[in-house]
């Protein structure tokens, strides 16, 4: 096996805490994140949850390779695209879960996945303009504009400051990093890294979406 780390364009970020692993999004096709938690010397079987910042494929396309526990929105498991201009549409959907080897749990708010490690929920969407309108969804056969609702991001309350994990960044960065500060009460800016792939899209005023 080859001992130099693989990369292809996605995301998976191994959270290591004292005694948990968690695995933050699945990349696009398994290959790379198979091999790189092997460089690691680790399983999926080391894996204590999988959490997925939303459902794109670049973010989800690997979990046919994974298994156990998986932490996500409701809506990560809808058909998904991208409509860049009329009559262009890229196909954004991901694979679904394995009831054999997966097991799911749909969460839209905050959840603790480890000591001082936290999802955001359903971002506060502050700021208008950080959002794309491009995204469609498809909920009961019905295709819609995509707010992409499903989209958190985890946080990290290391001693060094928040440390942010974000996926696209659909809800926006700026919307992301406010509630960050504002559901862990760490309102004095002192997040110190922020960990993305790119920033994407963002927003609209309101709550989240059935
Ligand atoms: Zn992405
Ligand atoms: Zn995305």
């Amino acid at each position: 096996m080859s001992i130099i780390p693989l990369w292809n364009w996605c995301l998976t970020v191994l959270i290591e805490t004292g005694n948990k692993k968690i695995l933050v999004d699945t990349g696009a096709t398994g290959i790379a994140l198979t091999h790189n938690l092997g460089l690691l010397g680790l399983s999926f079987d080391d894996i204590d949850v999988i959490f997925l910042s939303h459902g794109h494929y670049d973010h989800t396309g690997g979990l046919p390779a994974t298994k156990g526990k998986i932490i996500t929105h409701h809506h990560a498991f809808c058909e998904r695209s991208l409509v860049a201009k009329q009559d262009v549409s890229v196909d954004l959907t991901g694979p679904a879960p394995n009831g054999d080897h997966h097991s799911l749990e749909y969460q839209r708010g905050p959840v603790k996945l480890a000591e001082g490690v936290i999802t955001t929920g359903e971002i506060n969407r502050i700021h208008d303009w950080e959002e794309l309108s491009i995204f469609r969804i498809k909920k009961n056969e019905e295709e819609e504009v995509d707010r992409v609702w499903d989209d958190q991001a985890v946080i990290i309350n290391s001693e060094y400051g928040l440390v942010i994990v974000a996926g696209c960044s659909h809800a926006g960065i700026i919307n992301t990093i406010k509630h960050a500060m504002k559901i862990t009460g760490e309102n004095n800016g002192a997040y110190k890294h922020l960990l993305r792939h790119w920033r994407f899209s963002s927003y609209r005023s309101g709550g989240g979406q059935n």
